[in-house]
């Protein structure tokens, strides 16, 4: 195959393996920084390869409309325009087309939709976002789907779905093979355990090199989340990986390695640092707060990181209320080590069989500030 994925052990329903791309290797369960517009917002990608990152997201439908894609393939693909030369995952576009855009018309073979940046009109087929992520140089292509909002009813889950399996076929047939690069199918299904179950079982009809769970994180409970991950990842074979999209906070990620899952991404650690919020050991804080003025303690005293070697909820605070951007930068350094050092943990608990009590251990730890 394409990508080159091994597991190497389990413990219970979570997994350790390690994929191999043309650009990196990348250990499991991993988190993915997203980096919408070719960067992760306020890291140099030198703060990436510090913290120990093998892989981070682009967005397709950004830039599709900004550069555009024809520029960043006339700048040698978005490894070398953006300085990252581990891998990329880019999204298909699917979902910004449905949340961000003015959508004009969806149909059985295209999307008609309008820039939210300038109105302009773009055509949408599962050919053209493939096309596009090849011409980003994209390590993981993502299959066009539709994200089903969440309490959608049943018939409109099945067109959908129905629609999303067609669109794999079509992206999976534009795809072009290369070595260490790969594509992978989009399950959806919404919240209906049958519908899942067909959706998982069409698309690997197919076949794919990995098969993400789509349409969840998008407004419904946590334990509606976990139900339908349960009810989907049996149906995926044990030697591909398994990617939840768009998921999560530490409390999600944890029970999602639990229900099997090998792969995350998320804007919460880079959106929330940006916004004053830091992930810790014991719950989140919110350096605004006015207990942290006269605070010379670092963030989080289990944390090695950049930000907390050196700097003390004191200064972070000040940053804040002058509303400098090295505050956001430090609290983004800060959340993307913690969410990386999360995912080692998770990883060696399970080579170690030891992963039910290191999530308890972390679960208690997260609710204890809250
Ligand atoms: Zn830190």
């Amino acid at each position: 195959m394409a990508l080159d994925f091994t597991l190497q052990k389990t413990d219970g329903k979570a997994r350790a393996g390690t994929l191999k791309t043309a650009h990196s290797t990348i250990e499991t369960p991993i988190f993915m920084p997203v980096g919408t517009k070719a960067t992760v917002k306020g890291m140099l990608v030198d703060n990436l390869h510090e913290i120990g990152f093998p892989i981070i997201l682009g967005n397709t439908y950004h830039l599709m409309l900004a550069p555009t894609a024809n520029i960043v393939e006339e700048q040698g693909g978005l490894h070398k325009f953006m300085n990252w030369n581990k891998s990329i995952l880019t999204d298909s576009g699917g979902y910004q087309v449905m949340s961000l855009s003015k959508l004009n018309k969806i149909k059985d073979d295209s999307v008609v939709f309008q820039s939210h940046i300038d109105g302009s009109k773009h055509v949408m087929t599962p050919a053209i976002s493939v096309g596009i992520q090849h011409q980003l140089d994209s390590n993981i292509t993502m299959v066009l789907d539709e994200c089903i909002p969440y309490g959608s009813d049943r018939d409109y889950v099945i067109n959908s779905t129905n629609r999303t399996t067609k669109w794999a076929k079509l992206s999976k047939e534009a795809f072009i093979d290369r070595d260490g690069y790969g594509i992978f199918g989009i399950i959806q299904g919404g919240v209906f355990e049958d519908l899942r179950q067909k959706s998982a079982q069409e698309l690997i009809e197919i076949g794919f090199d990995g098969y993400a769970i789509g349409g969840l994180a998008i407004g419904e409970p946590q334990p509606v989340m976990f139900e339908v991950i349960n009810y989907t990842e049996h149906l995926i074979p044990a030697n591909k990986p398994r990617y939840l999209m768009g998921v999560g906070r530490p409390s999600d990620i944890l029970g999602a390695v639990e229900l099997g899952v090998d792969m995350f991404d998320c804007v919460l650690p880079t959106r929330m640092g940006r916004n004053a919020r830091a992930f810790t050991s014991f719950g989140e804080i919110n350096i605004r707060n006015a207990k942290h003025k006269n605070d010379s303690n670092q963030l989080d005293i289990n944390c090695k990181c950049k930000c907390c070697s050196n700097y003390s909820k004191s200064y972070l605070h000040h940053l804040f209320k002058c509303d400098e951007m090295l505050g956001g930068i430090l609290l983004t350094i800060h959340n993307l080590y913690f969410y990386n050092n999360l995912m080692k943990q998770i990883r060696q608990s399970i080579l170690t069989g030891t992963f039910k009590e290191f999530k308890q251990e972390a679960i208690n730890k997260l609710s204890s500030m809250n």
